[in-house]
């Protein structure tokens, strides 16, 4: 029957043999319970035990107190092989100082949690964190790119008001983050993408950005049977933009005049449709502009094929190159690209609160300084 320290401890194959306190910490000494290990090399059992080094490893804390377990490490010598074998044990990683529980108790708390903070707790080192954190992130959560058809790609300054970027990649459909990149350049992206392998990359049907000129050559290098999808919200926000240039070219300064004209129209209110008509009344070019405005976001929504669509889209153009000069120009030059979003009406819309929630990591840090357990971190909780 198992003692009450074992049941305490739960740790399978050991018995603790004696317990001693050093400096305010309790160290359980450990007995291994089996004589023999099995060889990793040819399977064959061995009982000739050719050491014993006793290690020394941190354990969660019983009863408030910080616990250490002492473990006899056990050194064996195969006949078969004639090789020595180092046993290994199921609750240690190998040639770590911390149990598997340990470590993935810090880990869950890095998730959670400021790096300084825990080293308090823990009397720990951020650098011993930031490695404990990096090694149980790489077994804990592997992000899956399996079978991920439909992605969306961002960038995402690292501090505020900074042109430092990185490249952000989510998981369209499930909603999950797959992939962050220290890098907004063409050439270090495709490079990252490119340690996936090819058959990973081949499911990829469509990716979603948005207008940067980068994006295309990424996604034909790194995806060969994706299309480009540029994301409706983007296009939309590009056409809006120049919609509130053209109200203060004509001088309408009425307070809320932008948030009406920018504002779905089947989303006002009875008294905001009789102020927004007030608005275009002082300018026929506004009226008209605004009026192309709702005609775009029309398209996006009755549109069902790519070839309605593209026909739509066309008509609108013609018209639009009066009013929308310089954008109707960029969405020409994209049409493609924007009506390809009529496939599976594919947006980047995912990307807004995964990106928040990379904004608010990395710009606290929580005292993770490597970009790669920054990374893993972001791949955890994203
Ligand atoms: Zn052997």
């Amino acid at each position: 029957m198992k003692s009450p320290v074992d049941l305490l401890l739960n740790l399978p194959g050991v018995t603790v043999a004696g317990c001693s306190q050093i400096e305010g910490f309790i160290c359980f000494h450990l007995k291994i319970l089996t004589q023999e290990i099995d060889c990793p090399h040819c399977g064959q059992s061995t009982k000739e035990l050719h050491q014993i080094r006793p290690i020394i490893v941190r354990d969660l804390p019983a009863c408030g107190q910080p616990v250490y377990l002492k473990i006899p490490r056990r050194n064996f010598y195969c006949r078969h092989c004639q090789k020595y074998i180092t046993e290994r044990l199921d609750f240690l990683n190998w040639r770590r100082q911390y149990t598997k529980r340990y470590e993935e108790n810090i880990y869950q708390r890095v998730v959670h949690n400021n790096v300084e903070q825990i080293s308090r707790e823990e009397g720990l080192t951020p650098e011993q964190i930031e490695g404990i954190f990096k090694l149980v992130s790489s077994y804990v959560k592997k992000k899956d790119w399996e079978q991920v058809e439909r992605i969306s790609m961002d960038e995402v300054s690292k501090r505020k008001g900074h042109r430092d970027f990185v490249t952000v990649v989510s998981d369209v459909e499930r909603g999950g983050l797959i992939e962050v990149i220290d890098s907004h350049k063409q050439q270090e992206i495709i490079s990252v993408l490119k340690q996936q392998p090819i058959d990973v990359r081949a499911v990829v049907k469509e990716v979603s950005v948005d207008l940067w000129g980068g994006f295309p050559k990424i996604i034909k290098e790194v995806f060969p049977n994706a299309v480009i999808v540029f994301d409706r919200f983007h296009v939309m926000k590009l056409v809006n933009e120049r919609l509130n240039k053209i109200r203060r070219l004509v001088g309408v300064k009425a307070q809320g005049s932008k948030y009406l004209l920018l504002k779905n129209q089947v989303n006002l209110t009875e008294s905001e449709k009789v102020e927004l008509d007030a608005i275009l009344n002082q300018s026929a070019c506004l009226r008209i502009a605004y009026e192309m405005k709702e005609e775009l976001r029309e398209i996006y929504e009755i549109s069902k094929t790519v070839k309605s669509g593209m026909k739509r889209l066309e008509k609108w153009l013609v018209q639009a190159q009066v009013f929308y000069g310089k954008t109707a120009q960029t969405i020409r030059e994209h049409k493609q690209g924007i009506c390809n979003y009529f496939i599976s009406r594919t947006t980047s819309g995912v990307m807004e609160g995964i990106n928040n929630k990379i904004k608010l990591i990395m710009r606290l840090g929580y005292g993770l300084h490597k970009f790669d357990t920054l990374r893993s971190r972001l791949l955890a909780c994203c």
